[in-house]
């Protein structure tokens, strides 16, 4: 277990998913490869709304006027400890503003968006406080603040001088700043349990992938879909909610096939909800046993006064070849002092 590492975007991925965190050990471990990561089309999208949300805030620094160092990026070859080691202390030289500053602080490394020079009006004194810029619009998430109160600590190690506030500029481009003394307690005793996890080497077996968030943008994706088919999990069945593959489990019902066999009731699951989703089981049970070249197995929906199911696609207008579908609501990067057109237009781009 001694390549194992903890960075913030690992101990964010873990308050997601603790398969994560079991499978990034095995690969530090060498006991399995680095994955490959392919990520999609909305991971790409939205790493690049990150970067580019972050060029956004460096400007914004310079049009207010800061100093900013522009911390030297990694060279080629360059170990993470020797980078730290060439960079040394900047804060010294009174910086404005700190751009990339790489940290290694009790045995965790990570880099910081930015680093903001702050000033005591009463007493002089100087701080440095860590500001990250996040796509997230109305506020922090959990990683994020955990993020921060690392920086804070690495901050005061290299300073002397522990930072009152963290601030996270937000896709909004609203800053929402947070006391470090509120989120400290948390921040130790969460590190602690990492630390026993990072030093446990019998997690093997102890955790499973389950579908969440951050399986989106998760280099493991390729991997645990992999295993979710191999299982036959019930995650693959069309429509089935949250904790509906649990109440199936807990009915002896673990995989698609089993559900497409089902003939009794389970307990938790309503007759109706349940024929509902044994039919969308059966529909890929079906199709794996097809010869190729065969039409995918289907069941017409029949037009009825049900809210949910009861209107079929013959209430829509006919296809035209300009038809957009658009979902104002769930687009993440509308901003009101942007406007919906340009979320449009990069909806449409995406498209
Ligand atoms: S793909 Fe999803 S389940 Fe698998 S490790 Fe990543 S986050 Fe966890």
């Amino acid at each position: 277990m001694s390549g194992r590492l903890l960075t913030p975007s690992k101990i964010t991925a873990w308050l997601d998913c603790a398969h994560f965190f079991t499978l990034k050990n095995r690969v530090e471990d060498d006991l399995m490869a680095t994955p490959r990561t392919q990520f999609g089309l909305f991971a790409k999208l939205l790493a690049e709304k990150g970067l580019q949300h972050e060029a956004d805030c460096l400007a914004e620094y310079g049009r207010q006027g800061k100093t900013v160092l522009e911390v030297p990026a990694r060279e080629r070859g360059e170990t993470f400890e020797a980078w730290v080691d060439r960079v040394g202390n900047p804060f010294e030289h009174g910086w404005d503003v700190i751009y990339q500053m790489p940290f290694i602080h009790h045995g965790i490394r990570g880099i910081a968006d930015f680093v903001v020079r702050v000033q005591d009006a009463d007493t002089g004194v100087v701080t440095y406080e860590p500001v990250d810029a996040k796509l997230a619009r109305l506020e922090a998430k959990p990683g994020h603040v955990l993020q921060l109160c690392f920086y804070a600590d690495a901050i005061k190690a290299v300073t002397g001088v522990r930072p009152r506030q963290m601030h996270l500029w937000l896709g909004s481009g609203n800053v929402e700043s947070l006391t470090l003394a509120e989120f400290r307690p948390y921040w130790n005793r969460l590190r602690g349990k990492l630390f026993g996890l990072l030093a446990d080497d019998s997690t093997e077996g102890a955790t499973v992938p389950e579908p969440c968030p951050h399986c989106t943008f998760c280099e493991f994706f390729d991997h645990c879909t992999q295993q979710w088919r191999d299982d036959d999990v019930l995650h693959f069945v069309a429509g089935i909610r949250h904790p509906e593959p649990t109440v199936l489990k807990a009915g002896d019902v673990s995989t698609l096939a089993e559900l497409a066999a089902l003939q009794t009731a389970v307990e938790g699951v309503r007759p109706e909800r349940l024929a509902r989703l044994v039919d969308q089981a059966t529909l890929p049970v079906v199709a794996r046993l097809q010869a190729e070249g065969e039409p995918p197995p289907h069941r017409m929906i029949e037009a009825s006064d049900d809210p949910v199911w009861g209107r079929g696609f013959e209430q829509l207008p006919e296809p035209n070849d300009g038809d957009v579908f658009l979902d104002f609501e769930g687009h993440p990067f509308w901003r009101a002092d942007t406007g919906l057109v340009l979320a449009l237009l990069t909806l449409l781009w995406v498209v």
